[in-house]
């Protein structure tokens, strides 16, 4: 932690704080004025020593938002009354102040980088800050010499040298001492810093005291480089403040080299502060410089650990070796590198070095790759198993030279996939299981379509005669009910011999065999079904139901052979799965475009799970299977492809126990239409 500087710490102090530390700033700049004024005697063309400039333009820039020039021009108000009554005329002193403002405004426009205050540990910044105070100087130096001239000063006279330097010096004195971080760059011990301070202090006495010699003042040079390579911001800011200080009120006083010199003491004043702004902005320059060289370090340290430590906990295995006549020795393995060789990384024996000197066994299983890399190939990759990483493990190995190494070594990566081919193989295993699984329901499934056709082959005979025997009793003389009997005999044996057709084909062909949809009467078709079914349920006594709704219905597209039997499966399956002694209810919803037929019978119902299923070949519910109801569970995937060769659809609505509705819809054929 190198620690804020004085103008952060300022910025995080309470309202009623920083109120107070302004007032007692804007004392601080009132006084100077009136010291600067006083020290010289005042006159216009003396008057603007006020070393304030520096002290206003750090208040500015710690300012908030929207403060910066109301407190620049409060300090510079206070700076104006010290003028004022040190005996300045009002004219003079109001010009001064204005140039004064626009000063200190430009000189923190131009340290101030894109909104953020300077910070002085960058050589840039410094830079930056002694060339926003020369700027700034200059310009107020030139604005105070042309009010001069105005006033009638002389030329001579109102060269306002004196205001440059006393506001440059100020500038740079003043905001490094805010700015910079105060323990940054701290490098020497506390008695290197008594050292310095002790022979700095010595050097200005000797310099000051005893001699006017002019070249003496270069004596505290080498102490000013020693502070900027050891000390830390605040030691070097506070000895460049005090060093200007007092060589200033020396020379004021008429002592020291300067004094003696000099044409008067505002000369002197001049040639001192001109020679303290060299050495003061090449102090600060070298401090930044050494700074930044010092961060830089760091960071790259910092960075170096962070890759250092993610390489020794990586959880790919590293190894430097080194072929050494006919041996392979590893001098480098992270922690993961020392497990892939069956070593434990917290043994102290590897913490305690970085290097290390193992040699592999002969037959060691990196040994082959490792060759084969020594003799000249740029790399070997491979699998392998080893004796590591606490047992037998998988080992994806890559072997390349070490990236600018001339002596051999070469590197190697060994990424543990252990679990990784585990999980391969156990996924390999699931998948050959699936495919046997499907390869036996496969089986199983032609061998219920065989079952199915040699059932339905043995069918055709015995049907064929019955047909045969019917059709020839339906052609002699028969009194109106046995006629009857034989009609519904005829009917149904020729329905068997489709089914049995139909089973053949498994649904398959059931659409191609019909003819073209066309407009046909669905009512008239309800009522032969249900008259059809009538005689089946009676025997359990369940009731076939007609609605008036179902009676007298628009027509339907649809053949009649298709629409036949996706009735009579629909309701024979109704009557079938209903219960004795109820019924089963057929009624119709007539729309624009559609009818909609539903048969609700109280049977045990089909549950939600199974509702899309029932309409699958072959799929019966377990209630059907447990209760041995007949069936063969195609029924109704061959209802469904029927509806699709005609337009219709078909669903069912059931709660899964008080029986169930299907809903059959047929596309309604419009009178209008001729095509239809
Ligand atoms: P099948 O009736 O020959 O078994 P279907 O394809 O006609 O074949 O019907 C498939 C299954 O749907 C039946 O086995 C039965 O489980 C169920 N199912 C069909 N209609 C009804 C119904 N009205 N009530 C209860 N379950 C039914």
């Amino acid at each position: 932690m190198v620690g804020a500087s004085l103008a952060s710490t300022a910025r995080r102090w309470s309202r009623p704080r920083r109120l107070l530390a302004l007032l007692l700033a804007l004392l601080l700049v009132f006084g100077l004025s009136i010291a600067g004024g006083n020290a010289l005697d005042v006159s216009i063309a003396r008057a603007d020593l006020a070393p304030a400039s520096g002290l206003i333009a750090v208040l500015a820039l710690i300012a908030r938002q929207g403060w910066r020039i109301p407190i620049t021009t409060a300090g510079v108000t206070a700076v104006a009354i010290g003028n004022l009554v040190t005996g300045l005329p009002v004219d003079y002193v109001l010009q001064t102040g204005l140039l004064r403002i626009l000063e200190i405004l430009l000189f923190c426009a131009i340290v101030e980088r894109s909104g953020r205050l300077p910070r002085l540990d960058s050589a840039a910044h410094s830079v930056r800050l002694v060339i926003g105070a020369t700027i700034a100087s200059a310009f107020f130096a030139v604005g105070v010499t042309a009010v001069r001239l105005l006033a009638g000063v002389e030329l001579a006279e109102a060269f306002a040298n004196d205001a440059f330097v006393a506001n440059l010096v100020s500038f740079v004195v003043a905001t490094p001492l805010a700015f910079a971080r105060v323990r940054q760059g701290a490098t020497a011990s506390r008695t290197e810093v008594t050292a310095q301070w002790l022979l700095m202090a010595a050097a200005l006495i000797v310099t000051f005291t005893l001699s006017v010699n002019i070249s003496l003042s270069f004596l505290p040079l080498p102490l000013f480089a020693w502070a900027a390579l050891r000390l830390s911001a605040i030691g070097v800011t506070l000895q460049l403040l005090l060093v200007t200080l007092g060589t200033t009120i020396a020379t004021i006083l008429g002592w020291g080299p300067f004094a003696a010199n000099a044409d008067g003491v505002r000369d002197a004043i001049v040639v001192l502060q001109g020679g303290l702004f060299i050495f003061l902005s090449s102090t600060l320059v070298l401090w930044s410089k050494r700074v930044e060289g010092e961060l830089e370090i760091e960071r790259a340290l910092a960075k170096d650990r962070v890759l250092r430590r993610a390489v020794e906990q990586a959880q790919t295995a590293f190894l430097l070796v080194e072929p050494i006549g006919d041996a392979y020795i590893v001098v480098q393995a992270n922690d993961h590198g020392l497990r892939a060789l069956g070593m434990d990384p917290d043994n102290a024996f590897f913490s305690a070095s970085s290097e290390i000197n193992i040699a592999l066994p002969e037959d060691h299983p990196l040994i082959e790759g490792l060759s084969i890399v020594a003799g000249g190939e740029p790399r070997w990759r491979g699998e392998l198993v080893l004796e590591a990483f606490a047992g037998r493990a998988d080992a994806e190995v890559a072997i390349e030279r070490a990236a600018g190494d001339k002596s051999g070594v070469m590197s190697v990566e060994l990424t543990d996939v252990t679990e990784k081919r585990r999980e391969d193989r156990r996924l390999r295993a699931l998948v050959e299981r699936e495919r046997a699984l499907s390869a036996q329901y496969q089986e199983l499934s032609r061998q219920k379509d065989d079952f199915v056709a040699s059932i339905s082959h043995e069918l055709r005979t015995p049907l064929a005669s019955i047909v045969g025997y019917a059709e020839t009793l339906d052609e002699t003389e028969l009194d109106p009910m046995q006629r009857r009997f034989v009609d519904t005999i005829v009917r149904n044996a020729g329905r068997l011999q489709e089914r049995v057709e139909e089973l053949l084909s498994a649904a398959k062909r059931a659409a191609d065999s019909v003819d073209d949809p066309h407009p046909l009467a669905l009512d008239r078709i309800i009522g032969e079904v249900a008259d059809d079914l009538r005689a089946v349920a009676a025997s359990r006594r369940v009731d076939i139901v007609v609605e008036s709704s179902a009676t007298a219905l628009p027509e339907v597209i649809g053949t009649e052979d298709s629409v036949t039997r996706v009735l009579t499966n629909i309701m024979s399956n109704a009557v079938k799965f209903s219960p004795d002694d109820s019924s089963v209810v057929l009624s119709a919803l007539v729309d624009d475009e559609t009818i909609e037929l539903f048969v609700r019978d109280a049977g045990p119902g089909i549950p939600l799970a199974d509702q899309e299923r029932v309409f699958d070949r072959f799929y019966r519910t377990e209630d059907a299977t447990a209760n041995a109801t007949p069936g063969t569970g195609l029924g109704l995937s061959i209802v469904r492809t029927l509806l699709d060769g005609i337009g219709g659809s078909v669903l069912v609505e059931s709660d899964g126990e008080h029986g169930s509705t299907f809903i059959v819809r047929f596309a309604r054929a419009h009178d209008l239409d001729p095509a239809l």
